[in-house]
């Protein structure tokens, strides 16, 4: 760029004849009122938007219209912000969907005459009413609640300006304003327009304002489900997501059977209950999980796109029993008569044995062999999947009688029949299954466990509001929660209570137990300073930095145990007690002194705690039933605009 001083050259007035700024403009002058403000929208034609804006009061202009109806309890019209405006096309552009929204406003003569309606400036303004839990963030959790100019509202453009001034064409219409709303669900905006100060008013009236217009976002569902199975519809879920304006649709139901299965799988997805439960009935139930649940995710049974310009929708697949393939350990047991029960050994599998097992193709029996002494072991024979019965009233979900007379194999001479004076002993690794209570997985596929007969008096894994809370819990997933360091919206700091591990698989929530470490402080991480002053018996001390400290935490000055009554600045700890220190003492606070060491996954499960968060990484007896408070902000700042 040059650095002299270029003088642009004044240009000439290009005023219309109408203006009010021309310079030809003469006495006396026209005296303008603010006639409309409506809110249009562009499909094949222009068309006016019923609801939130005035009505037209002229539709010469504008002949067509139509309405929006979403409305929050309180009035306020929701507007879906991650949903794409032209989901059905241009023809069919929703009004309702995306940031944007586009206003006119009209002026006419205070003598209604229908000349010179050009170049009147029209100023529109907006009123932001933060969302709640923005207007007072908890400074410790989410220090930054200033959005990024993109996550803000304003005019023209994301984080554009919070007025504009536009003039009116001959016919004394503005041209389209656009409006962009935050993306902080459960903002509020306002839209006003009135005249400029400068227009000559034939009467000042106050501005025209529109309804609020409240940031929400939506998205689909339906249930997938096996025919005659008592699914119900996750209401309380539903709940959970209004809290933080999100729209959980309920759409198509599908009930499937075994035909709608591949024929291997049949047989491996429904199973009499009693082969996934103790004392289960003698019907059949579903059981889903590794082995078959990419079946309800394909097109015959997960209706993507009904209803159609639904962009979003989760498919949540509602069993009984939701169990993965594993292997049992290899157990060396005792048989003293055929049909004599053992207990399979586990080690790392599941605590089901069921017939047959859960993974496509596979045999139940992994290794089976028998031998008539224990030692030296003779292996004398197989044994296959034909010799173990799963019996309707086992106690135990994980033994099977054994009966080597079904089909078990001998290299010599002829199977032996077990009996107290003759034992054999056989050696059995088995294919089991292993229980969850929910998965997400693929592309908006939530697996949810759900049982009628559960307890429903007090909280109960899979009972109805559990069940509620593991639909809550998954879907939160696929909307990337709880966000990992680095992974959380722009302008939010990573979610203070995040955790991988501990038990879970996933990310996950410890909000309740948060509430053990007292007054709502963030501790993650291992703290250490040093003492910069020698002081002798002082409750205050000097420190280099009292980053990562908190206040009623224990630490070790010097390795003796202190409690740090207050972080007084960002140099200086005071303490429950007085003591003498020396300069270079260490000061340090461990995460391995409290219930969870957070900082090493292998440690020390969470337990559940009052207030748990749905985002908790397990069933928790004490669940509070909701996001957390400090959940709920990343929900609301979560685009979800894409799985
Ligand atoms: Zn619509
Ligand atoms: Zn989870
Ligand atoms: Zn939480």
């Amino acid at each position: 760029m040059s650095s002299s001083n270029t003088k642009t050259p004044s240009k000439p007035s290009t005023t219309s004849g109408g203006s009010i700024t021309s310079a030809s403009q003469e006495c006396p002058k026209i005296k303008y009122l603010l006639a409309d403000l409506v809110e249009v929208v562009v499909q094949n034609e222009e068309k006016w938007v019923k609801g939130a804006a005035k009505n037209l009061t002229d539709t010469s202009a504008i002949k067509t219209s139509l309405e929006r109806t979403d409305k929050n309890q309180d009035g306020n019209f929701k507007q879906y912000i991650n949903i794409d405006r032209d989901v059905e096309g241009q023809d069919k552009r929703h009004p309702e969907y995306g940031r944007e929204i586009t206003f006119r406003a009209r002026v006419k003569r205070g003598d209604n005459k229908t000349e010179e309606l050009g170049g009147v400036k029209i100023l529109f303004k907006s009123r932001c009413k933060k969302a709640a839990n923005r207007t007072t963030p908890d400074s410790k959790i989410w220090i930054d609640a200033n959005l990024s100019v993109d996550q803000r509202g304003g005019f023209g453009s994301k984080g554009g300006a919070a007025e504009t001034t536009v003039q009116t064409d001959d016919k004394g219409w503005t041209a389209p304003v656009s409006f962009f709303l935050s993306q902080y669900a459960g903002d509020q905006f306002g839209i006003s327009a009135e005249l400029d100060p400068s227009v000559n008013a034939a009467r000042r009236r106050p501005p025209k304002l529109t309804k609020k217009y409240v940031v929400w976002r939506k998205f689909w569902y339906q249930m997938t489900y096996a025919k005659g199975f008592a699914a119900v519809q996750p209401v309380k879920a539903e709940e959970a997501y209004k809290e933080v304006f999100a729209e959980m649709v309920k759409s198509c139901q599908k009930e499937f059977e075994e035909g709608d299965l591949p024929n291997d799988l049949q047989k491996r997805t429904f199973f009499k209950e009693y082969q996934v439960k103790k004392s289960g009935r003698d019907i059949k139930v579903a059981v889903i999980g590794a082995h078959n649940k990419e079946e309800f995710g394909k097109g015959k049974l997960y209706k993507k796109d009904d209803p159609k310009g639904a962009p979003f929708k989760a498919n949540l697949i509602i069993c009984e029993y939701q169990c993965d393939p594993t292997c049992s350990a290899l157990g060396k047991f005792k048989l003293e008569a055929n049909g004599g029960v053992v207990r399979i050994t586990p080690g790392g599998g599941g605590g089901i044995v069921c017939k047959p097992a859960l993974s496509p193709g596979s045999k139940l029996v992994v290794k089976g062999e028998w031998s008539k002494t224990l030692t030296p072991w003779h292996r004398g024979g197989n044994i296959i999947d034909s010799c173990l019965e799963i019996d309707k009233n086992r106690s135990d979900t994980l033994t099977v009688k054994v009966d080597l007379s079904k089909g078990a194999t001998a290299t010599r001479g002829a199977v032996p029949v077990p009996s107290p004076e003759h034992p054999v002993y056989i050696k059995l690794k088995v294919e089991t299954a292993k229980s969850f209570l929910g998965e997400s997985f693929g592309v908006g596929q939530i697996l949810c466990v759900y049982r009628p007969g559960a307890d429903n008096t007090k909280p109960t894994p899979a009972n109805e509001q559990d069940y509620n809370n593991t639909v809550a819990h998954e879907l939160g997933h696929m909307w990337n929660q709880v966000p990992e360091p680095h992974q959380q919206p722009a302008s939010m700091h990573d979610h203070p209570l995040q955790y991988v591990a501990h038990g879970g698989s996933g990310s996950h929530c410890r909000y309740g137990m948060q509430l053990l470490y007292k007054k709502n402080a963030i501790v993650s991480k291992d703290a250490r300073t040093t003492i910069t002053k020698c002081a002798s018996r002082a409750t205050t001390h000097t420190v280099a930095s009292t980053t990562g400290f908190y206040k009623d935490h224990k630490v070790k000055v010097n390795g003796s145990s202190k409690t740090v009554l207050e972080v007084k600045d960002t140099t200086h700890l005071k303490f429950t007690e007085s003591f003498t220190a020396k300069k270079g003492y260490a000061v340090e606070q461990k995460m391995s002194d409290y219930p969870v060491d957070w900082n090493d996954s292998n440690q020390n499960k969470p337990v559940p705690y009052n207030g748990d968060c749905m985002m908790y990484h397990s069933f928790s007896k004490k669940c509070s039933n909701k996001f957390c408070r400090i959940c709920k902000a990343y929900l609301q700042l979560q685009d979800m605009s894409s799985f």
